[in-house]
């Protein structure tokens, strides 16, 4: 008999979720309201920041879009990201108006690398926007070093490190702008949605006004005593705004996120354990000093160690019923950057070997013992070396 699928990146939902959004939907306001104020509230709690400083977003996507939007970016202005990441990162520079530009990872930790930011600084560069690939965090020291040094805004991508420390401190909180997302498959979902923490409570207002069409939200009450409340739009802004709908259920995902942590954890190091003695290359340890988000697991697939290919690996691995994902196809493997842009895989040779050998492993707290044993047994089944 076969088993039904696992799926990859399954999200956590319980019972607390499906009551909290039965309840917002019968209170009768699923829009913008005390739920997302709530959530943000308990967000910056959880990061260690001050409240004025957080804005719920509906995607990760925005959050980096306001980010550059709050921090002046604009044409002319180049911006220094990873070519091993999701298209988001590198498209929101596009709109904009700014000029991406890619450094490359460093082989062990995937992370951007330092020493190739340092190579691509321009007198035109303006920000940098390193992402924790996998829940990693960057090597922050190196990176704001550099940035520090010239004044560049740091936006850091955080979609995969919610809960990942650096030196014990939040990721998100390190640069000028984090930016979270509560997308489907993310540690913490909203089904959409997303957050950003600006270093500057000014820039966390304006990103709240541009979240919402430019209106300014203190004009934005409905019930006054002084008459109709006429809104004023001082910006022209974005349909960005997170609802309650969505809130309700990060609310109770972002409670169980310490608890998920640990579980994600336990996965990761069976893993390790297991696939140590096989051909293939796994993630590298975290740092001492860091916490690391375990967002993803991923192995490397060299056809020449390995005698199979990645792409015969992934059809094996889904022939079974074991959902995998790739992360990432290096950007300048993607048709549009290399029409638009002209970028070619050869620029960034270390994220292009990495996308080329790539996979991800089914990783989620929602996963149970039987789970983890038939994804190890799965992978040494694609390598045939049951
Ligand atoms: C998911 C993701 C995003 C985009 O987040 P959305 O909420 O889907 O808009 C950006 N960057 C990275 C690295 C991501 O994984």
């Amino acid at each position: 008999m076969s088993q039904a699928p696992l799926v990859f990146g399954a999200p956590d939902i319980q019972a607390d979720d499906i009551a909290q959004v039965l309840a917002v939907l019968q209170s009768g306001w699923l829009g913008t309201g005390p739920r997302v104020a709530a959530f943000e509230a308990q967000f910056a709690a959880f990061k260690g920041v001050d409240p004025r400083q957080v804005v719920a977003v509906n995607s990760g996507t925005a959050a980096l879009h306001l980010s550059l939007l709050a921090a002046g970016i604009s044409p002319g202005d180049e911006v220094i990201t990873s070519p091993l990441t999701f298209c988001a990162t590198v498209n929101v520079i596009l709109h904009v108006g700014a000029t991406p530009v890619l450094a490359d990872v460093d082989a062990d930790t995937m992370n951007l690398s330092a020493t190739s930011v340092a190579a691509r600084i321009t007198p035109r560069t303006r920000a940098v926007l390193p992402v924790h690939f996998a829940g990693r965090p960057c090597e922050m020291d190196a990176l704001l070093a550099l940035t520090r040094a010239r004044n560049l805004v740091v936006v850091e991508d955080c979609a995969h490190a919610i809960e990942a420390r650096w030196r014990e401190q939040p990721t998100g909180t390190l640069g000028d702008f984090g930016c979270f997302s509560f997308y489907a498959t993310k540690n913490v979902t909203t089904g959409e949605g997303g957050m950003v923490i600006a270093r500057d409570v000014a820039h966390a207002q304006r990103m709240r006004r541009l979240s919402l069409h430019g209106v300014d939200r203190d004009a934005w009450k409905r019930f006054s005593a002084d008459g109709y409340p006429h809104y004023d739009v001082t910006d022209c802004g974005f349909k960005f705004n997170m609802m309650d709908l969505q809130a309700a259920i990060g609310q109770h995902q972002l409670a169980r996120v310490q608890a998920n942590s640990l579980r994600r954890q336990a996965i990761w190091q069976q893993y390790q354990a297991a696939f140590a003695g096989l051909p293939l290359t796994c993630p590298a340890q975290p740092d001492a000093h860091t916490v690391h988000a375990r967002h993803l697991y991923t192995l490397l697939v060299d056809e020449a160690r390995c005698g199979v290919s990645r792409d015969v690996f992934l059809a094996r691995m889904l022939g079974q019923g074991i959902g995998v994902g790739v992360h990432y196809r290096a950007i300048p493997e993607h048709s549009y950057y290399q029409q638009s842009l002209g970028w070619q895989p050869a620029d960034t040779p270390v994220a292009t070997a990495i996308g080329r050998q790539t996979v991800s492993l089914p990783l989620g707290p929602g996963m149970g013992d039987a789970d983890v044993q038939r994804v190890m047994a799965g992978v040494r089944q694609a390598l045939e070396m049951t």
